[in-house]
């Protein structure tokens, strides 16, 4: 099994990674994070439970700057139970790095109380594609600093309905960002949208579905 003092992680970062008991990398953290901390896209497919959020967060935790108060990632995900495991487990893993802010922001909670959240500011923000789309409409929410775009569960996103606001969340990123694909399962519309906005992503599969 791989070990993650092998990526060139900062010191810190491993050590939040050993005291939540992480000591290997899980099969698909071993294919995705070499390449996805090298700033490639990727498009990585895996069952539920193979580890796929640390595999897009620590990679988008090496390219935050701390220091800089603004919004610099963003991953989208098909529910507000699921955004809110995503950012619990980002949060749990940026505990290496000062006052890191993950904020969730998804339908269905007021408005006003998240677009004050926005103006204190926050480095990475967690939703789902309607809400993110109202708050990037509204310019609540700025891309202009944005340097990763994670779309997890897109196969899910895209079964729920989600293909024409991911498209547009997505066409409202700056184009120098990364993007990194995550989903259990590879229907035709994930290949539609890693075509229009993913640049040359590396694929990484692993077969072992059951
Ligand atoms: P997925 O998104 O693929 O369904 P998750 O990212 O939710 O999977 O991870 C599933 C569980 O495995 C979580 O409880 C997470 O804390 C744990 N986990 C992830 N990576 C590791 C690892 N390298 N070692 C031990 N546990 C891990
Ligand atoms: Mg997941």
């Amino acid at each position: 099994m791989a070990s993650f003092s092998e990526l060139g992680l900062a010191p810190e970062q491993l050590a939040v990674l050993q005291q939540l008991e992480y000591f290997e990398m899980t099969p698909i953290q071993a294919a995705s994070l070499p390449l996805a901390l090298a700033g490639h896209d990727l498009i990585a497919q895996a069952k539920t439970g193979s580890g796929k959020t640390a595999a897009f967060a620590l990679p988008l935790l090496a390219r935050l700057n701390p220091r800089h108060f603004g919004v610099q990632a963003m991953v989208l995900c098909p529910t507000r139970e699921l955004a809110e495991q995503v950012a619990q487990e980002i949060r749990r893993l940026a505990r290496a790095q000062d006052n890191i802010k993950v904020l969730t922001l998804c339908g269905g909670a007021p408005m006003r109380a998240q677009i004050t959240s926005l103006e204190h500011g926050a480095h990475i923000v967690v939703g789902t594609p309607g809400r993110l789309m109202d708050h990037i409409q509204r310019e609540s929410l700025k891309l202009d600093g944005l340097k990763s775009l994670v779309l997890d569960e897109a196969d899910r996103m895209l079964d729920m309905g989600f293909f024409d606001d991911i498209s547009w969340v997505a066409s409202h990123c700056p184009p120098g960002r990364q993007t990194l694909l995550f989903s259990a399962t590879y229907p035709d519309g994930i290949a539609r949208l890693a075509a229009q906005f993913l640049r040359h992503p590396q694929e990484v599969k692993l077969a072992e579905t059951h």
